[in-house]
């Protein structure tokens, strides 16, 4: 099993993901995204968008709503009640901690007596405007999910579909969590994949039970192994007040007892949302309108951290074996996801013809009009070097222009997974790549 720290260093020494505020000792719970920690993302992100508008039934729509929103929203969606933590303080060293992550009544840190368990809060409360009180009060949202819910009406009355069909959105949540921990698994600022699908009731049942196969797929097929990845089915006296059923994916992050953990949550939240957001409101004909009539749809959401799945994928991939005699890390990043597609080298970096030659096929590479391969160019250091710098940021191919280059136009590709090269016309690697890619 791998483990955090390894992860946690490859990510901070090879440009994925940095503590935030670092040099100023850093802000517990944040963390900042280097070079390949935002093409990572961006790949992941690609990805669920592709799944959540490919839904086999029924359109997708996208949203971008506000973070900051009006305490009302936070009010109807029952977070200013309802979204709090258990938390405990020690008596003696004032550390704190979640009520239901510690394992004895007595301080983890230095056996302290610790305090009765009281609810706090976990949203960040903001002022806007220029005079505070408690009109100005707003919020950070915690979740994006009611972003999409309140503007349910807006899509309805802007494109008049039929259900079922689904509202998605993709963008940063805020939770003032109380022992952020794990790396980016708990942070106090993250992203979220969500997609509300909203239906008939009577149609709910087999919506969520398709949902909540579709996403484990989508995880599969990503590469991350079966073996590692499981559904948690909540017990009736497991599930939120808004929820009929609920179904965890949980992934062998290797942080809990028996190893899993909550990677994504699909949910049937009914119609808790809508019915508290739009009060009077009902769905008759094809429109969501003041009535008396008619039914509140429900609705079926898988969400998941952009971040807590790029943990996953990374904790997935990382793999140590041995080549030629040497022991090499190695992330076997599905291709879609590795964020860097090829790495071009020259053989030697002082032969002026070898150096332009590899230039001309990293920039013609990096021009790919398919818009699928990003290059990365590396003349730095002997060949094996950079082989294994790109094995460790999960590089599926290395191609390499030597001076056979000069002579046929051919060069040598190398594959990450099997350490394997071949000669390939400069002509070709591009089709290739992007056949693979696509
Ligand atoms: P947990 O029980 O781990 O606190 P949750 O049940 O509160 O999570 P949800 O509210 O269901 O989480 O959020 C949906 C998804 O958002 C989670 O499955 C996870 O992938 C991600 N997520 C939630 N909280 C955090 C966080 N603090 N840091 C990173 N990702 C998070």
């Amino acid at each position: 099993m791998t483990s955090l720290d390894t992860i946690i260093s490859l990510a901070k020494r090879r440009g994925f993901i940095f503590p935030g505020s670092d040099i100023y000792g850093g802000l517990a719970g944040t963390w900042d995204y280097g070079p390949l920690g935002v093409l990572l993302k961006e790949n992941i992100k690609r990805e669920w968008w592709r799944a959540a508008r490919q839904l086999p039934e029924g359109k997708t729509f996208s949203l971008d709503s506000s973070i900051i929103s009006s305490a009302k929203v936070w009010q109807s969606s029952g977070h200013t009640d309802h979204f709090t933590d258990p938390l405990v303080e020690c008596k003696k060293c004032k550390r704190r901690f979640r009520a239901d992550h510690i394992e004895s009544d007595k301080c983890q840190e230095c056996g302290g007596e610790l305090t009765a368990p009281r609810s706090f809060n976990m949203m960040f409360k903001t002022s806007v405007g220029a005079v505070e009180d408690e009109s100005s009060t707003a919020y950070l949202r915690p979740e994006t999910a009611q972003g999409i819910f309140i503007n349910f009406k807006n899509i309805i009355d802007a494109f008049h579909p039929k259900l079922a069909f689904g509202i998605a959105q993709i963008g940063k949540a805020f939770r003032n969590e109380i022992t952020p921990r794990n790396f980016v698994f708990r942070s106090r600022e993250f992203e979220q994949m969500e997609l509300e699908y909203f239906c008939d009731p009577k149609d709910a049942d087999k919506y969520f039970s398709d949902m909540r196969d579709a996403r484990m797929q989508w995880f599969l097929d990503l590469g991350i192994k079966k073996e590692n990845l499981r559904f948690h089915d909540y017990a009736p006296d497991e599930l939120a007040h808004y929820s009929k059923a609920t179904t965890d994916i949980e992934y062998r992050f290797g942080l809990s007892k028996d190893g899993f953990s909550e990677l994504e949550g699909v949910a049937n939240r009914t119609d808790f949302d809508l019915k508290n957001h739009f009060v009077g409101y009902r769905w008759v004909g094809d429109d969501f309108i003041r009535s008396e009539d008619g039914f509140i749809p429900n609705v079926i959401e898988p969400s998941v951290g952009v971040d807590r799945a790029l943990l996953a994928f990374l904790i997935d991939a990382y793999d140590e074996d041995e080549l030629a005699g040497d022991k090499r890390a190695v992330l076997r990043l599905h291709p879609k996801l590795a964020p860097i597609k090829v790495a071009v080298f020259p053989l030697v970096s002082n032969k002026e013809n070898v150096v332009a030659k590899a230039r001309e096929v990293f920039d013609m590479l990096n021009s790919d009009r398919s818009s699928l391969i990003t290059a990365w160019w590396d003349d730095i250091g002997n060949i094996g070097k950079r082989y294994r710098r790109q094995d460790e940021i999960g590089t599926p191919w290395c191609v390499t222009v030597d001076y056979q280059t000069l002579e046929d136009g051919t060069v040598t590709v190398r594959d990450r997974d099997t350490a394997k090269q071949e000669r390939v016309a400069i002509s070709e690697i591009a089709g290739r790549f992007i056949e693979k890619l696509s």
